[in-house]
């Protein structure tokens, strides 16, 4: 018999000795959500006793994430962009540091970005600013690509993913947010999905960037339970950059962006690869003040 109270105890000290970094903030999201409760509950109702049913349930909770399992996986959704998205491990959890390069569109959709559109833009009258015609590369859980949508709601999101399961979840995430009628899910490899005469004003992707030999010395939580597929970007982590800034400007109109998440360490290298191909080139920073976006805008 155990009391809330008793249990909250008992769990963060389990957590802490598994190696869990924030164990009585974990112990409590895990309570609230097998109770479906808030965290004020959890003190108002310290002393009362948890029913075998729930009990077991938090068992098994507690087990899971004792083995690293990320509590995103086992809540079965995360944060991104103030909006709650679901997720499996199909798909990568969004990380807080990818918000930045979805600022940076929106930013574009919205601000200047589409000031001084080209013959080719205003002709089609869809290009003013809330006919903003974005393609996510590589989309998961479909966070970018639903967070545009959202924070840009005249535009519309061609979303691409190689894996029809995270493509699944990305097409749940969209009717979760309210945003299905901007979106289009597209799967294949890379550029295959589409067709070829489609154009775009923004491609943005955050496609899998970590070296191969590297996957494995990531945290254990990330490369014991994310994606592999969504994670490893080749012998020198650049193969999805090069093909992605290679086949990009076929499939934007002239001025058009191209928005990519960074390593911290591949600004440099994915900038000279733009370089040919984009102007003014540009590297954005994370709120750690690492390197995290390159951006390009297409040479006329
Ligand atoms: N930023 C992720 C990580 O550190 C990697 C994301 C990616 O490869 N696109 O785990």
């Amino acid at each position: 018999m155990k009391t809330i109270k008793q249990f909250l105890q008992y769990a963060a000290e389990t957590l802490k000795n598994a190696g869990i970094e924030t164990p009585v903030l974990e112990a409590g999201v895990i309570l609230c959500h097998v109770l479906n409760c808030n965290r004020t509950y959890l003190y108002t109702h310290g002393d009362r006793v948890l029913e075998t049913g729930e009990l077991a349930e938090l068992e098994v909770f507690l087990h899971k994430r004792s083995e690293n399992v990320p509590l995103q996986y086992l809540l079965g959704e995360a944060e991104f962009m103030s909006l709650s998205f679901k997720v499996s491990p199909a798909v990568l959890i969004p990380r807080q540091d990818t918000e930045i390069l979805v600022e940076k569109c929106i930013e574009l959709i919205n601000g200047n970005g589409f000031n001084g559109l080209t013959d080719e833009c205003s002709q089609e009258k869809a290009c003013c600013v809330s006919g903003a015609r974005v393609l996510d590369m590589c989309t998961g859980s479909g966070c970018i690509a639903v967070s545009i949508a959202h924070y840009c709601p005249g535009s519309r999101v061609a979303a691409c993913d190689i894996s029809q399961e995270a493509l699944e979840i990305a097409r749940i995430n969209s009717v979760r947010a309210g945003v299905e009628k901007q979106l289009e899910f597209r799967c294949g490899d890379l550029f295959e999905a589409l067709d070829g005469r489609e154009k775009f004003h923004i491609i943005v992707s955050n496609p899998p960037y970590i070296e191969t030999g590297t996957v494995k010395t990531l945290e254990r939580q990330v490369c014991d339970h994310e994606p592999y597929i969504a994670l490893d970007g080749g012998a020198d982590g650049l193969d999805f950059y090069r093909k992605i800034i290679y086949a990009a400007p076929g499939f934007l109109y002239k001025d058009g962006y191209l928005v990519l998440e960074i390593g911290y360490n591949q600004g440099e290298s994915v900038g000279r690869l733009m370089e040919n191909s984009f102007g003014s080139v540009t590297v954005l920073k994370d709120l750690g003040s690492n390197d995290r976006v390159v951006l390009g805008r297409l040479k006329k």
